[in-house]
Parts: C-alpha cells; structure tokens; sequence
C-alpha cells in the first residue's frame, strides 16, 4: 500500500508547461493542456467523433452514414485560423 507507484506520467508533465496539440502554440494552464478554448472544443469535437467512429454496438446495425461531405468540420475551421 505504501509501495503504491507515483503518478506521474507524460502527460501530467506537460500539463505543466507544454504546447497545444490542436496549434502548437503555448499552452495556457487555463485551458491546458490547449491555448485556448477554442483548441480545446476542437480536440473535444474531435474525440467524440473518434468515440462515434468506434462500433461498440454491434447488436444493432443500422448502417451509418460514411463520408459526410459538405459542412467544414472544426478541425478544419482551426487549421484556418
Ligand atoms: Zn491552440
């Protein structure tokens, strides 16, 4: 119990000080571990279509729609700047 390992990874390392991983540019402790709020609704925009893009009902199969061709996603409004 008190041998329990210390957690500190990477990633809390650079929560610190790093850079954002949506820009590159220096990452605010506000909004770490991203710039600002808008990299950080970025990142999570892009998470949750990466969490939709996973099958994990495979019960029902309803056949997505693949390909959505059209409305520019928020990654792409980022690179913009
Ligand atoms: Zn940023």
């Amino acid at each position: 119990m008190a041998a329990e390992p210390a957690k500190t990874g990477p990633e809390q390392h650079a929560r610190l000080r790093g850079k954002c991983p949506i820009c590159g540019g220096l990452s605010e402790q506000k909004y770490a571990p991203f710039c600002s709020r808008r990299c950080a609704d970025v990142d999570l925009s892009r998470w949750l279509r990466g969490a939709y893009a996973i099958p994990d009902n495979a019960e029902s199969e309803d056949g997505g729609e693949e390909g959505t061709g059209g409305a520019p996603t928020p990654d792409e409004l980022a690179s913009k700047e």
